[in-house]
Order: structure tokens, then C-alpha cells, then sequence
């Protein structure tokens, strides 16, 4: 059935490929976004499409609209960015909860969170699982993100539990595609981009620390399946790609993939950093049947051959 869906965020990175599916599946698409790390150019393929509308929109202000679903999307995700205004961040993340979660109940909307890998911090539990409750620094400068994404589960249980509210709360591991923003400061960002420009790629402490890496079209039918699920299902679930490697894999497979001879340097570690990263994904498999198909090096060559289609001028740098 055709749904009225809005996807705040939805010009962003993750979102304006959520966004495309939806309006490729027919249904009624509001993309809601401030622009704070996105631009125009992630949807502007879209704006010609009659069942798709762009708002303007920062999600720490109530907005009223009548809509069937939502995915809350916005928020900024890489460090560079989110540590950029930290009070900013916890804003968006707790009062756009209650700003789209009071819409919800409103309207009868189902409304899903996009929630973080984050929310383990650096883990003792490995790999984690869902009622793992996590190691945050709520005091450290990844906190703004972290306790804001925590703080966000929070208010969607106690909206479902105090107001019914059908609620659907996503834990996204490291993901990446095409569309990243080329200076968001992200790993994967960052050693393309340095690998194609015949840079030293910047490896932050000595490299052995791992990450799993999803790719995006993995992620989108995830979410899409986990705001679909009918079966009373709420999660939390993480989602993401359970092939983890340290980082110094990751920038020798970039610089291998690029046909490159690039240097690898190092760079202080910054504070925080979790150690490891790896998803449990059993309850992903068994709630909804899903599981990520794409390997990190066909993810990785359709990435670069984007970021070598791509002109950088058309993009800002980190500190908007
Ligand atoms: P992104 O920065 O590309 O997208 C975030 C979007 O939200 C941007 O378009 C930005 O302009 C918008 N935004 C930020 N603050 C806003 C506000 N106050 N009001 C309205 N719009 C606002 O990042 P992404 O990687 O696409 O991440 C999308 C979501 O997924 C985020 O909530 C992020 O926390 C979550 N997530 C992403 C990853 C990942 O690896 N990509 C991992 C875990 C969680
Ligand atoms: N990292 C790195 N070099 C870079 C950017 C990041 O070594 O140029 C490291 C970073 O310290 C972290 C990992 O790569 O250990 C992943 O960083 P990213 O910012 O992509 O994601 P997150 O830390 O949020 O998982």
C-alpha cells in the first residue's frame, strides 16, 4: 500500500538513498533536512518526481505534517561533524525525538529511530550484542553523540510504553557508499580521497583497531524491512556487516583497489576511539530474514568509482 512517509535526514548521506527507494516504490516522499552536512545535490534527482517534496527544516523545531511513517534520520554521524557543535547534537538528537515522536502519536504515524553502534561505546563485549549496555565516556567528546543517540532510545521506549506509539529503533554499524560527504572525516572518506589524490593516508593510532563496514544498499533494506515488520518487532537490532578488519587492512585494500603505491602515516589516536566494533546480527537474521550480501571490496570499488566521478569543489569541508 502507498504510504505518506518522512525521512528527516533524508539529504543526507544514508537518507537520500532511503529516499530514492521509497519514491522508486511508489510511495509519497517527504525529505526533510537542514542542510547541515548534506547538499541539494544528494536529491536533486528527485525534485522532478511527483511524489516526492524537499522541506527545508531543522528537526529541534516542532513541524506539523500528516504522515503514515517515519524515519528519523537526521542527525550528523561522523565525528568531525558532530563534535563541530556538540550541544547541537544532543539537541537534535533528544528534541527531534520528541518533536517527531509527538507527530507520531499525533498522527498514528510508526516512527523509526536511527540509532548507533555508538550506543556500545568502546565495548567489553565483543561482538556485540543487542543486550550488551554498552561502555560510554559520558563526559568525553564522542558523548554528545553517543548519550544523545542513548538518550533518543530512551524517549522512543518510554513513547511506546507511556503512549502506545509504534516505534521501531535501528543500531547502525559503520556504513558506506556513495554520496558520503568526501570531507566528512570518516576513515573510508578519508582514504579514498587521499589514495585518488596521491596522498599519505592518515592512520589514527597504530591501526590495529577494527571496524565492520556495511555497505549502503545493505543498510537500506534493513531499515526498510525493519519499519515493515509486522510481527511486533521493535528491536533494538543491529544492523550492519559482521566482516570486521583493523584499519591498516582497511587503507592497504583501498590503496590496493586504486592501483596505488600510497604511504601510510600515523596520527594521535583520537580520545575515546573504541578499540573494536563488530555486529552480533543473529536477531537481524532472525526477525527479518536479513543479512548484509556485499563484501567490503565490490562496496568499496563502487565507492571509488564515485568519488573519482565527483568534483570536490562542489563540496563544503567539515566545519559547515
Ligand atoms: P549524514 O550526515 O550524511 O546525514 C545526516 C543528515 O541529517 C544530513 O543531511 C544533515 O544535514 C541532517 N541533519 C543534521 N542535523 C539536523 C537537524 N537538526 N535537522 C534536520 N536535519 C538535520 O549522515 P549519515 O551517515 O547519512 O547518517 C544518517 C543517520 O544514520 C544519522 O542519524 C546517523 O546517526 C545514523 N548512523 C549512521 C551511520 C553510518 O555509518 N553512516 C552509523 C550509525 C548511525
Ligand atoms: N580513522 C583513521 N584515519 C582517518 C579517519 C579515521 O585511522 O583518517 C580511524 C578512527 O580513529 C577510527 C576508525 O578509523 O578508529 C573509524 O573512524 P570513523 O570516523 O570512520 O568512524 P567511527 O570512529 O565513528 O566508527
Amino acid at each position: 500500500m502507498i504510504q505518506r512517509i518522512l525521512v528527516t535526514g533524508g539529504a543526507g548521506f544514508l537518507g537520500s538513498h532511503l529516499c530514492e527507494r521509497l519514491v522508486e516504490q511508489g510511495h509519497d516522499v517527504i525529505c526533510l533536512d537542514n542542510f547541515f552536512t548534506s547538499q541539494k545535490s544528494n536529491v536533486v534527482h528527485l525534485l522532478s518526481k511527483p511524489n516526492f517534496e524537499l522541506i527545508r527544516h531543522d528537526v529541534t523545531l516542532p513541524i506539523h505534517l500528516e504522515v503514515d511513517q517515519i524515519y528519523n534520520l537526521a542527525c550528523p554521524a561522523a565525528p568531525g561533524h558532530y563534535q563541530y557543535n556538540p550541544i547541537k547534537t544532543i539537541k537534535t538528537s533528544v528534541m527531534g525525538s520528541i518533536n517527531l515522536l509527538g507527530m507520531a502519536k499525533r498522527c498514528g504515524a510508526k516512527v523509526l529511530q536511527a540509532s548507533t553502534s555508538e550506543v556500545y561505546g568502546d565495548p567489553e563485549v565483543h561482538p556485540q550484542t543487542e543486550d550488551y549496555r554498552g561502555s560510554v565516556n559520558p563526559i568525553g567528546i564522542r558523548a554528545c553523540y553517543d548519550e544523545g543517540k542513548r538518550v533518543a532510545e530512551t524517549i522512543f521506549m518510554d513513547y511506546h510504553r507511556a503512549n502506545k506509539v509504534d516505534i521501531r529503533i535501528v543500531r547502525i554499524f559503520n556504513t558506506y557508499g556513495p554520496r558520503m560527504h568526501p570531507y566528512d572525516g570518516r576513515v573510508v572518506s578519508n582514504f579514498i580521497r587521499q589514495t585518488l589524490a596521491g596522498e599519505d593516508l592518515t592512520i589514527f593510532g597504530d591501526g590495529s583497531q577494527t571496524r565492520s563496514f556495511c555497505y549502503r544498499d545493505d543498510l537500506v533494506n534493513a531499515i526498510i524491512a525493519m519499519m515493515n515488520n509486522e510481527d511486533g518487532f521493535i528491536g533494538p537490532v543491529n544492523i550492519g556487516n559482521p566482516d570486521e578488519f583493523t584499519i591498516r587492512q582497511l587503507a592497504e585494500k583501498v590503496i590496493e583497489l586504486c592501483g596505488k603505491n600510497n604511504k601510510l602515516v600515523t596520527r594521535p589516536l583520537p580520545s575515546d576511539d573504541p578499540t573494536r566494533r563488530r555486529p552480533d546480527i543473529t536477531l537481524a537474521k532472525e526477525k527479518l530474514g536479513w543479512q548484509p550480501k556485499v563484501k567490503l571490496d565490490e562496496g568499496l570499488q563502487h565507492t571509488i568509482d564515485w568519488f573519482k566521478s565527483i568534483d570536490l569543489t562542489d563540496y563544503r569541508p567539515p566545519t559547515p
